[in-house]
This record gives C-alpha cells, sequence and structure tokens, in this order.
C-alpha cells in the first residue's frame, strides 16, 4: 500500500493513527509539534519519540516536502516567487513578501484554477487538481525555513493559485493546523482567505471554529460586470451579503477587493455605486490597480483615474485602501501567477 502524507492527516486522524499503533494520545501533540514547529522532514528527527514509534510511523507515512524547482526575486521590491514540483510533479506557484521587517507569504490552494476570471493568469492557464492540505502547509514550511527569521511575526493570504473554497476540506485541515497552538498557532488577524465568493461555502465556514479573516475578490458594481470579468463566481448580492453575515458572526469586517481595470469597472459611476453598496456595512475596501500580464488584453487605469475613483469612493465608503502591489517585475503580483508548464 502506498504510504501516505502525514501532513495530509488532521489532528483528529493523527490522534486515531497513533491509538492504533498502541500509542498515548499525548504522542500526537509531540508529532504535530515535530512536523509543523521544528518542521523536519524526517521521523528520525524526531528525537523525543522512542525508536519503535519512529519505525512505526516510517512504515505507516510519509513526510513529503515541495521541491524547489525555480524562484525569481524582484528587482524593485523585496518579494521573491518560487515555483515548487509536487510529488506528482504538478506546479505551483508561492510568493513571500517582506516590507520593513514584515513578512506576507502568498499560497496556492490549487494546481491552477478552473474559474478563469477574464484579468486573471493563474485563470488563463486551467485547472489541475486540488493541492492537499499537506502541499498548503509545506509552502508554509517552506518559507518560515528558508525566509522567516524565528519568532517573527508573518502572516498567510490564501491569494495565490486556485480558489480556497473549491478546495474547501483540503483547506480547511490546513487551517485547522495552522490555527493549532502545536502546529503554527496563528490567528484570525494573520491568515486571509481570498474568495470569488461562494456563499454557501463561505456561510459553512462562517459557522465553524475555523480562525481566518475573509477576503471577497468583488471586482464590480453590476452583476454584468461581473458576469464578465468572473463567469463563474457567485452573485454579486449574495456574495456580499454572506461576505456581511460572515463579518457580523465574527465580529470583524469582511475586506473586499476590487481590481480596477481601465474602461471595464474604473468609471465615476462604479465609484458611487460601490460607495453606496458599501456604505454603513461591515466591509473593508481593497483597491488593487490591474497588474498586466502578456497575451491579456485588459489595462490598468491612469494614476489620475485610480486618484478620481479613490476621492469619489473615500467619504462614504468603509476603510479604503490601495494595494501597490509588489513582485508585479517577476510576474508575482496579484493575479499573475501561472507556473508555465504545470506538469513536466
Ligand atoms: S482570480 Fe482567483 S479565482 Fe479567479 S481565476 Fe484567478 S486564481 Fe482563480
Amino acid at each position: 500500500m502506498e504510504k501516505r502524507n502525514i501532513r495530509d492527516l488532521s489532528i483528529d486522524d493523527i490522534t486515531e493513527a497513533i491509538s492504533a499503533m498502541g500509542e498515548k494520545r499525548h504522542k500526537t501533540t509531540q508529532i504535530i509539534k515535530w512536523l509543523y514547529q521544528k518542521g523536519v522532514d524526517s521521523f528520525s528527527d524526531m528525537t523525543n519519540l522512542s525508536l519503535p514509534l519512529r519505525k512505526k510511523l516510517d512504515e505507516a507515512f510519509t513526510i513529503t516536502p515541495l521541491k524547489v524547482v525555480n524562484s525569481v526575486s524582484s528587482k524593485r521590491d523585496k518579494s521573491q516567487k518560487y515555483l515548487f514540483s509536487t510529488t506528482d510533479g504538478a506546479r505551483i506557484e508561492s510568493v513571500i513578501m517582506e516590507a520593513r521587517g514584515h513578512y506576507t507569504v502568498c499560497l496556492s490552494s490549487q494546481v491552477g484554477c478552473p474559474l478563469a476570471c477574464a484579468f486573471c493568469s493563474t485563470g488563463a492557464g486551467g485547472f489541475d487538481r486540488n493541492l492537499t492540505s499537506g502541499e498548503i502547509l509545506a509552502q508554509v514550511i517552506f518559507f518560515k525555513r528558508n525566509h522567516i527569521p524565528p519568532r517573527t511575526r508573518y502572516n498567510l493570504v490564501f491569494m495565490g493559485m486556485g480558489d480556497p473554497m473549491l478546495n474547501l476540506e483540503n483547506v480547511s485541515r490546513a487551517l485547522e493546523i495552522l490555527n493549532s497552538l502545536d502546529g503554527f498557532a496563528l490567528g484570525e488577524k494573520r491568515i486571509t482567505v481570498s474568495t470569488a465568493g461562494f456563499p454557501d461555502r463561505i456561510k459553512t465556514l462562517a459557522a465553524s471554529s475555523l480562525k481566518f479573516g475573509l477576503a471577497i475578490s468583488l471586482n464590480a458594481t453590476t452583476e454584468e460586470v461581473r458576469r464578465a470579468l468572473m463567469p463563474a463566481a457567485g452573485p454579486l448580492d449574495e456574495t456580499m451579503a454572506a461576505g456581511e453575515a460572515f463579518a457580523t458572526r465574527r465580529q470583524t469586517r469582511t475586506t473586499l477587493e476590487y481590481v480596477l481595470i481601465a474602461g471595464v469597472n474604473d468609471s465615476r459611476d462604479d465609484a458611487r455605486r460601490l460607495s453606496k453598496m458599501t456604505s454603513g456595512r461591515p466591509f473593508k475596501i481593497n483597491l488593487i490597480p490591474f497588474n498586466e500580464w502578456p497575451g491579456c488584453d485588459l489595462r490598468r487605469p491612469s494614476e489620475e483615474r485610480i486618484e478620481e475613483f479613490i476621492r469619489i469612493l473615500m467619504p462614504k465608503a468603509p476603510a479604503v485602501t490601495v494595494r501597490r502591489s509588489q513582485g508585479s517585475d517577476i510576474s508575482a503580483a496579484c493575479g499573475q501567477l501561472r507556473a508555465n508548464g504545470r506538469r513536466r
């Protein structure tokens, strides 16, 4: 029988496997700490476990890291993009960004993406498969080990390849470990899950005990433009209602991401509508001037247009920020991840 990657198991799964081996439950805590706090890649390194247990674990499971295929550093800022290969040869990209000693890791949740949003290079490259929870967590372990100094705070954003809501089971399992005090001990302020908008799944996650912040990729103020830009995403009103319900239930704000595209969604009317749609509701608005990529006809608005959009939006809309994406010179900015040649 093929051995499973132990990082694909939930905490309960590991406890069950340990019990089946005739071991005490508290061994689970030790194993989780080795896997995620210390990030070891071999059972033989788990030196506070007995030799027989290490052997049993080695016979039953693997610990599978991601293989680095390539990496490229931005010349303009401190972002670095990695191309990883999984054991079955699938390729994914992840990005680490640093600004003033603060680290943010942009994670992928799928190999490619089936949603084909018009402004996104990942979507244009098609879809291969969901990432396992172990493959999602392996991205975090890699950056912790190679980039983030010990005891330094960092944030995780699920904004790389794929839509986390389409891989709910594996993303939830990864979030459980990211939240766990024995795992990564990251709370809701340190993790953002970004989705094109699937109202039912947002509600499912809102009702769970998993800790994370929610971001919704909105990008339109009319259903017509949303359909044109994001044909497979949930309807505008329902998606915003789900985002509002999430924020209310968790006493927080849901971020609405709005990629500004010249002549598509950057008019004065769009700004007025967006202001009206969000005023007095528990949202934050994050404007992202479109990052152009080869083969896409969409264009970034001029700086004057962006400024005017903000001026109209600001007075009534809640908490408006503009994201000047890092890594645009290495195709690592929002919507630019592609992992050319996903499988070899
Ligand atoms: S924007 Fe997100 S959901 Fe849309 S195609 Fe790209 S990765 Fe998929």
